[in-house]
């Protein structure tokens, strides 16, 4: 099945502020915004680094928080997409009509992204995958366009340099960013963070469990003092320890 056309968008300047201000430093540099869905991340220095776009419709609070730190959504290079869920890369069609940014996502999912068929469905569970299946084709963001094609170990220089770690499991092409220079580690939906607990990913949008657990046993070995993930609020102390921690509980 193809996916829907997409609608014409303003151009950003036309657009309205939102009524409200979703934007949080967690550490100078990097800010949280909260977007439909999701939580995505304004990686900042000379230029912007988006990390993430939110379920559709998210364009504009992402532009509005470059407003609200005092840039100009002129100054977004980059747009990293963690993984081709529909909560992270929903938002990425309609904020590359108004800004001309290179887009990177790890190989194994830019085909998922470029392709003018649905993103793949996101529930493991088969019977949960059918009975969504028509609210996901009804809010597809239909294809975007992918510039750069993320492997493990890719370098970019944003704050002072910003890791592509590979963390398959959630999906085939789940990527983290570590920046070791600010010792800050973003996960995606590599780990949950609940009650004050850490977990593994929701098993409901797991594709592989025991692959997920390799990965977050791999981002224990990583120093880092505050972790980010992109549906609960960061942890900003001694983080590395934390997850040393979690990953010695899991499962052999
Ligand atoms: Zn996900």
């Amino acid at each position: 099945m193809t996916k829907p056309a997409l609608n014409r968008r303003p151009a950003w300047q036309e657009l309205r502020p939102l009524p409200f201000r979703p934007c949080i430093e967690v550490v100078p540099g990097l800010y949280q915004v909260r977007t439909r869905a999701s939580r995505a991340y304004l990686v900042v220095d000379a230029g912007i680094t988006v990390i993430d776009t939110g379920a559709p419709g998210s364009g504009e609070r992402i532009l509005e928080a470059v407003r609200d730190i005092g840039r100009s959504p002129e100054d977004i290079r980059d747009i990293i997409i963690t993984h081709a869920h529909i909560d992270h890369v929903g938002g990425l069609p309609e904020l590359q009509r108004w800004v001309p940014a290179r887009t990177g996502i790890h190989l194994a999912e830019a085909r998922d992204v470029e392709s003018d068929e649905p993103l793949p469905n996101p529930f493991a569970h088969a019977l949960l995958a059918r009975i969504c299946e028509p609210y996901l084709l009804r809010v597809d963001p239909g294809p975007a366009r992918i510039d750069v094609y993320l492997r493990d170990g890719d370098e970019f220089p944003a704050l002072g340099g910003m890791r592509i770690i590979h963390v398959p499991g959630h999906t085939p092409g789940s990527i983290a960013l570590h920046f070791p220079e600010r010792g800050v580690l973003i996960v995606g939906d590599a780990m949950q963070y609940r009650f004050g607990r850490l977990m593994p990913p929701h098993r409901l949008f797991t594709r592989d469990m025991a692959q997920a657990t390799a990965s977050i046993r791999r981002l224990a070995e990583l120093d880092f003092d505050t972790l980010c993930f992109s549906h609960f609020r960061p942890i900003v102390r001694d983080a590395d320890l934390k997850v040393r921690e979690f990953a010695r509980s899991l499962p052999a």
